[in-house]
């Protein structure tokens, strides 16, 4: 009779999958909430792509980056790159040779949010509205009866650009949508679904109030006051909104979330938690890595990654001419096409955690769960895997056995059920050029809402993630 295989050995066959928490040390865990806590400081300072390209270039120079564009720079290796203020690389040039490949780390930093139209401003039952269309995938009703602030540029009929901000300090006034009480709401909005209770038309922004003081013939009173208060702050007109983009944005700031402070809440952590995570990463460098290092900032992620800013502009390719000059080498589309090839990849964005009172749209043993540490998604697409990248066993055998050896906690799931809808996300668009490209982030819960969570420990997990990708792999 054959022997009995041992217990202990067969139970070591079962993946089990532990809680990133359960795996620090005391001193690991005080990194985990100074980390979260510098991250918030982060998400309050960068509400927009505009906001985050500009703290993340004043970081990087605090860290020696320098302009890649600019011939000065010569005898640095750190470099960054801008693209019209909206997105932005961040590079490393390593110890091997360029032709190599590169680690590239790409991540987005819109998030979703209200746009003004380009002719905003109108005045109804004296008060005075914001026109608005949405960008991104929001669910209306969450933008409705909340304080908001607005973000953005004017550019004014000379030229001369306004930055603005407001809402956001304590003396500012906020803005905010109407929502219809309950008690009126009952046949035009709550017999209706979801998704058409409230519609994108009504999404318009209370500006103000008060008409102008004095006489005039002008029956928008209101309008002119407001009208008025802009010129006398900012020196505009109101067809300088034509050359503007203002955003509104929740006018809460980030915060710790939970008794335990283990959690953040805010908005705009998809994608930022990943961009801020990558940014981390790269300047953790102490010496040049065996590989280049490339971390990318990218704008549009949410409308599909179109328009000069976004990750299907031949940015990355002009990024990569550069690093090419800059290590003497003369960048022929050839060596671009090359270098790209050899190259390997994470699409550093989030996925949606298991959701405590929404557990029937997630197939539980392949759903990302909060604490499980950085998740990996072989694919993210819709309905048959259509329209996304699919890593290859082979990429992911690598990040794997990366992850292992380096000790970061790690989780590999789908968003939701196959049947129930999908995602979007960068790593197809990189993935062109032939390089290896696997979706890398953290889980999130209310993602594309005002008030987004994530996991501290989660957060840090990411961060150690990227950066092994950049230093070790
Ligand atoms: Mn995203
Ligand atoms: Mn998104």
């Amino acid at each position: 009779m054959s022997e009995l295989p041992d217990m202990k050995d067969l139970e070591k066959l079962k993946s089990r999958p532990k809680m990133a928490w359960e795996l620090l040390s005391e001193e690991e865990r005080k990194q985990v909430a100074s980390f979260a806590q510098e991250y918030i400081d982060f998400l309050n300072a960068a509400k927009t792509e505009r906001e985050a390209v500009r703290e993340i270039l004043k970081q990087a120079k605090e860290q020696g980056f320098q302009d890649l564009s600019s011939s000065s720079a010569q005898a640095s290796r750190k470099f960054y790159q801008l693209n019209r203020g909206k997105s932005i690389a961040l590079c490393s040039l390593g110890k091997e040779d360029i032709c190599q490949g590169i680690r590239i780390i790409i991540s987005h930093i819109d998030s979703p949010r209200l746009d003004l139209k380009p002719n905003p401003l109108y005045e109804d039952q004296e008060l005075a509205l914001l026109r608005t269309h949405y960008y991104g995938g929001i669910k209306k009703y969450q933008w409705v009866a909340l304080p908001l602030a607005l973000h953005g540029v004017v550019v004014r009929s000379d030229g001369s650009k306004i930055e603005f901000c407001l809402g956001e300090n304590p003396n500012d006034p906020v803005f905010t949508i109407s929502d219809l009480l309950p008690h009126l709401s009952g046949r035009i909005m709550d017999e209706k679904k979801l998704k058409e209770a409230i519609e994108g038309e009504k999404l318009t922004i209370l500006f103000g109030h008060e008409p102008i003081a004095g006489q005039t013939e002008d029956k928008e009173r209101i309008k002119l006051n407001i009208l008025s208060l802009l010129h006398e702050r900012y020196g505009i007109v109101e067809e300088d909104f034509i050359s503007a983009e203002i955003e509104a944005v929740p006018a809460w700031p980030a915060r710790l979330v939970g008794l335990d402070q283990s959690i953040v809440g805010g908005y705009g952590q998809d994608d930022r938690i990943c961009a801020y995570a990558s940014l981390r990463a790269i300047f953790a460098q102490t010496e040049p890595p065996r590989y280049p290092s490339m971390v990318l900032f990218m704008d549009k992620e949410e409308t599909g990654s179109e328009g000069n800013t976004g990750a299907q502009s031949c940015f990355v390719e002009l990024v990569v001419s550069q690093l090419l000059q800059k290590s003497g080498l003369e960048p022929k589309e050839h060596l671009v096409r090359d270098l790209l090839f050899r190259s390997k990849a994470l699409s550093a964005d989030v996925n949606a955690a298991l959701d405590p009172n929404y557990p029937d749209v997630f197939e539980k043993q392949n759903a990302c769960r909060l604490g499980f540490g950085v998740n990996l998604s072989k694919y993210i697409g819709s309905r048959g895997k259509y329209a996304t990248n699919d890593a290859s066993a082979e990429y992911i055998g690598d990040i794997r056995r990366l992850f292992n050896e380096h000790g970061v906690v790690w989780q590999a799931k789908e968003l939701g059920k196959v049947d129930e809808g999908g995602g979007g996300s960068i790593a197809k668009f990189l993935a062109k050029y032939g390089l290896d490209m696997i979706d890398c982030g953290p889980p999130i819960l209310s993602m594309h809402s005002p008030f987004e969570i994530a996991s501290t420990v989660d957060l840090y997990e990411t961060f150690k993630a990227y950066r092994v990708f950049l230093e070790k792999s």
